[in-house]
C-alpha cells in the first residue's frame, strides 16, 4: 500500500506537455490519416527523430551531465544539448540535479523525486504533474552544472530553444520530403510522446521488472527488453550500483547503443576519459549476489527436506564462499600496497596480480554455478515430490 502523497499544486506546463499533447495526438492522427495519408518519409522521420531525442537524454542529460561518466568537447556538448532539448524534458540543470537526488535517495518516499514506492504511475509520470516537494529544484548537488556555460545557456533560454529546435529540425525535413503536416505530426508530436514514455520507463518499469544481478539494496532492475526500448538504459540494476560507469550494459554483448555512441565519439576525438568501473569490482558485486541467491535457495530447501545431497551442495557452496572471501582479502591487501607504493614498476606488477585475482574469481564463479546447477536440480526434484 502506497503512502498518501502530500498536497501539491498542479504543474500546468507539465499537464500541457504530458496530458494535453497526447490527447491532441489521439484526435489529430486518425483525422490527418483519413484526409491525407502519412508519407513513408514521415514514418521514417518518426523513428529517426525518436533516436535523436532519446540519445540526447541518455548520452547527454543522463550519462554526461547527471553522472559525469565521460568528458565531452564543446561541439559534442552543443549537439547533445540540442538533441536533449528536442526531447522536451525540462532543462539539463533541473533534470541532472533531480536525477542525482534520485540516485542518492533511491526508494526514499520523501526524498527520491520519482520514488517507485509511490507506485508505477507516480514514478512514471505523476511526479511531474504536480509540484511535489521531493522534486523541487535544489541545485546544491550540481555546482558543476551551474558552472557549465552550455547547461546555463540552455536553462536560461529553455522555452525559446525548445521552439527553435523543433522548427529547425522539423520544418526543413517536412519541406524536403514534401509532407510538412505528416512530419510535424509523426516526427514531431508522436515522436515526442514516445520519447517521453521511453525515458519515463526508466524511472517506473526499470525499478519494478527484471533481475538484480549486482545489488538488492534498491529496487533497480536489469531488463534486456527495457534496454531495447530505452537505448541501453534498461540495465538499471548495474547503473544504480556503479552510476559513474559510462556503460549501463557493462558486458560487451549487452544491448546499449548509448555506450556505443559515447565510445564512437571518443574514437572521433569528441569525448574522452570514459569512466569504467574496474572489472574486479563488478565481478565482486556479481559474485556476492550469486552467493546471496544460493543462500536464499538453500533456506527454501531446508524447509522442504534436508538430504545428504543437499548437505553436500551446502558444504561445496560454503567452500566456494571461503575462496571468494580469501580472494577478496588478497585483493584488499594488494590495494593497500598499491596506495603505499606509487612507483610505476610496482603498479604494473599489481596490475598483473589484479588480473590473476580476477581469474580466481572467475574460477569460483564457474564452480559456484556448477553447485547451483546441482542445487536447482535437487530443488526441482523436491518440489515435484512435494507436489
Ligand atoms: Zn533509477
Ligand atoms: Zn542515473
Amino acid at each position: 500500500m502506497n503512502a498518501p502523497l502530500p498536497q501539491a499544486p498542479v504543474n500546468w506546463v507539465a499537464v500541457f506537455a504530458l496530458v494535453f499533447l497526447p490527447i491532441v495526438a489521439i484526435i489529430a492522427i486518425p483525422f490527418y490519416a483519413y484526409h491525407h495519408d502519412f508519407s513513408l518519409a514521415a514514418w521514417i522521420s518518426m523513428f529517426v527523430l525518436l533516436g535523436v531525442s532519446s540519445l540526447g537524454i541518455t548520452a547527454g542529460y543522463h550519462r554526461l551531465w547527471a553522472h559525469r561518466a565521460y568528458e565531452a568537447t564543446l561541439p559534442l556538448k552543443i549537439i547533445l544539448m540540442i538533441m536533449g532539448t528536442f526531447a522536451v524534458q525540462n532543462s539539463i540543470l533541473y533534470w541532472g540535479s533531480g536525477h542525482r537526488t534520485h540516485h542518492r535517495h533511491v526508494d526514499d518516499t520523501e526524498k527520491d523525486p520519482y520514488s517507485i514506492n509511490n507506485g508505477f504511475w507516480y514514478a512514471h509520470l505523476g511526479w511531474m504533474l504536480r509540484d511535489y516537494p521531493a522534486a523541487a529544484p535544489n541545485y546544491k548537488n550540481a555546482p558543476d552544472l551551474l558552472n557549465d556555460p552550455v547547461v546555463m545557456f540552455q536553462d536560461k533560454y529553455y522555452v525559446p530553444l525548445v521552439i527553435a529546435v523543433h522548427a529547425a529540425i522539423l520544418l526543413p525535413i517536412g519541406w524536403a520530403v514534401g509532407d510538412i503536416g505528416g512530419v510535424l505530426l509523426l516526427g514531431g508530436l508522436v515522436r515526442l510522446i514516445l520519447s517521453h514514455h521511453v525515458t519515463f520507463f526508466i524511472n517506473s518499469l526499470c525499478h519494478m521488472w527484471g533481475s538484480r544481478p549486482y545489488t538488492d539494496e534498491n529496487t533497480a532492475r536489469d531488463n534486456f527488453w527495457l534496454a531495447i526500448a530505452t537505448w541501453g538504459e534498461g540495465y538499471h540494476n548495474y547503473h544504480h550500483i556503479f552510476q559513474y560507469d559510462y556503460r549501463n550494459g557493462v558486458k560487451w554483448w549487452q544491448y546499449d547503443p548509448t555506450k556505443w555512441l559515447i565510445w564512437t565519439c571518443s574514437k572521433l576525438g569528441l569525448a574522452k576519459n570514459l569512466r569504467r568501473i574496474p572489472s574486479f569490482n563488478i565481478k565482486k558485486a556479481e559474485l556476492a549476489m550469486k552467493f546471496k541467491y544460493a543462500e536464499q535457495d538453500l533456506a527454501i530447501i531446508y524447509g522442504l527436506n534436508m538430504s545428504d545431497d543437499i548437505a553436500q551442495v551446502k558444504g561445496n557452496i560454503a567452500k566456494e564462499y571461503d575462496a571468494f572471501t580469501q580472494t577478496l582479502n588478497d585483493w584488499t591487501k594488494l590495494k593497500e600496497k598499491e596506495i603505499q607504493a606509487k612507483k610505476a614498476a610496482v603498479a604494473e606488477k599489481i596490475h598483473d596480480m589484479d588480473e590473476k585475482l580476477k581469474v580466481e574469481f572467475q574460477q569460483v564463479e564457474q564452480r559456484l554455478s556448477e553447485h547451483r546447477e546441482t542445487l536447482n536440480q535437487l530443488l526441482r526434484n523436491l518440489k515435484k515430490t512435494a507436489a
